[in-house]
């Protein structure tokens, strides 16, 4: 059996829900489907989920919203008169919203998931409706129904080990089960969402719950590129990746898929195709375990903007027993999480995002290492990209490096930092943001023969 999530776009409009109900009827296999709230239609559109947050925020703020409510009731009203379904079901959706809206909102995390997550919701009883029409036994379900449990962590929930075993229970349903992304409910019965773009991440639970073949997440492109074809617009496709890959890849700019999604899909080995809705065709790209691979290959290479790095030195730290321990406790206490830590016999560097440091937290980390761990050195560079060069081949790549810093050097690009991830898979290259395109152009044409430095 399949499980299949549909993002945004592919639920934008009534146009885009029909190539869904044919993407479902062509193949009995797809037996669990998950959906996004709808997205946008068009560039300038705004996305429900969005429409959502500014409601819940004028309820906050005791500002009138009766024309967004209507808005949003509206986006949902469209679909359902174009599929020709009497209006029961718009009613309903906006009574449920009123009464969300009329909600508790002393804990504000725990109002705004409640609002957010509505979109989502009110997509899946939509489309199980829309399936009904076409002949398809279809059934919603609530994630609260199907015992999907999350932390309470509001905005940011994880999934709750007791989840797998409790969604297992859905294969038995000989229905089409359209489940709504996005959110699930805590041990105590609150609604908490996962983070933005969270359906993702709800359709790898349910993959991995129902042990299913395959996960296939539905976007709006055909497959991931082994470069941003923005930057590169020759970047040949990838068929085929491992999860380590798309992982190395993802977090840097890879933005097809959510990074947390990949994890429960690579504990329970499920295999994920990324394919487009508008062209259901295509092959898309697999997402699997292994793979055969070149020597020498380069997979991919993602870059990201928006780093800093925070540099310390002292003299004989390889002796100081302790020392990158107390300095990582430094940024735990600060709720910060780094990216990569390159380190050298006398220094060390610790690469996080800058949004991390904003406010007082710089100060306060820089302080507190200097008084603590007394560096000779100690200083904090901003507007930092990275870049990631990615494949499994790479492994077995003899001056791959060399190649790289080359082509680097004959743009002009100036390397801030190197460091080779220890599972050999991925180098990564710090540069100054202002030189990120230049440093991709540079790399995909010495690495993967494409495009123009
Ligand atoms: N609708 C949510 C968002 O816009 C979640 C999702 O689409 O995956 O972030």
């Amino acid at each position: 059996m399949k499980v299949c999530k549909f993002g945004g776009t592919s639920v934008a409009d009534a146009s885009q829900i029909s190539k869904v109900v044919q993407i479902i009827q062509s193949d009995p296999e797809r037996r669990i489907v998950v959906v996004s709230a709808p997205g946008k239609r068009n560039p300038s559109d705004t996305k429900v989920t969005d429409m959502l947050i500014a409601l819940a925020k004028a309820a906050m703020e005791a500002r009138p919203f009766e024309d967004e409510l209507r808005a949003v009731v509206e986006r949902f009203g469209q679909i359902q008169r174009a599929f020709g379904l009497d209006g029961t079901l718009t009613n309903q959706i906006e009574q449920d919203l009123r009464s969300r809206l009329a909600g508790n909102k002393q804990d504000k995390m725990v109002f705004l998931d409640m609002i957010k997550a509505a979109g989502e919701d009110y997509c899946a009883r939509l489309v199980a409706e829309v399936l009904k029409t076409k002949g398809i036994a279809a059934r919603y379900v609530n994630p609260r129904d199907a015992g999907l449990l999350l932390s309470n962590d509001f905005g940011n929930a994880q999934v709750l080990p007791e989840s797998y075993q409790n969604l297992a229970a859905l294969r038995q349903i000989g229905q089409v089960i359209v489940f709504p992304g996005f959110f699930g409910y805590t041990r105590d019965g609150r609604l908490a969402t996962f983070p933005r773009g969270g359906s993702d991440i709800t359709g790898s639970i349910l993959a991995a719950a129902v042990k299913a073949d395959l996960y296939e997440n539905f976007t709006d492109v055909d497959c991931v590129y082994a470069v941003d074809p923005r930057i590169v617009p020759d970047a040949p496709p990838i068929r085929v990746l491992t999860y380590r890959e798309m992982r190395e890849l993802s977090y840097t700019g890879f933005g097809v898929f959510h990074d947390e999604a990949v994890v429960p899909a690579v504990k329970a080995a499920v295999p994920i195709c990324l394919k487009n809705t508008n062209n259901p065709t295509s092959p898309g790209t697999m997402i699997v375990p292994r793979r055969d691979y070149r020597h020498g290959e380069v997979t991919g290479i993602a870059s990201a903007g928006g780093f800093s790095t925070i540099y310390i030195g002292k003299y004989m730290m390889n002796r100081q027993i302790g020392f990158g321990r107390r300095l990582l406790q430094i940024l735990e206490d600060n709720r910060l999480s780094f990216e990569h830590v390159p380190s050298g016999i006398d220094n060390m560097s610790v690469i996080l995002k800058t949004g991390g440091l904003k406010g007082s937290v710089e100060q306060q980390v820089l302080q507190r290492i200097k008084k603590e761990l007394e560096p000779d050195e100690l200083s904090v560079e901003h507007d930092l990209a990275l870049i990631m060069v990615v494949g499994e081949g790479m492994r077995y790549a003899v001056g791959l490096a060399a190649r790289a810093c080359g082509a680097l050097a004959a743009s002009g690009v100036n390397i801030e930092m190197i460091n080779q991830g220890a599972s050999e898979i991925s180098i990564m290259f710090g540069v100054k943001q202002a030189d990120q395109i230049k440093a991709v152009r540079a790399l995909s044409k010495a690495l993967l023969g494409v495009g123009n430095p």
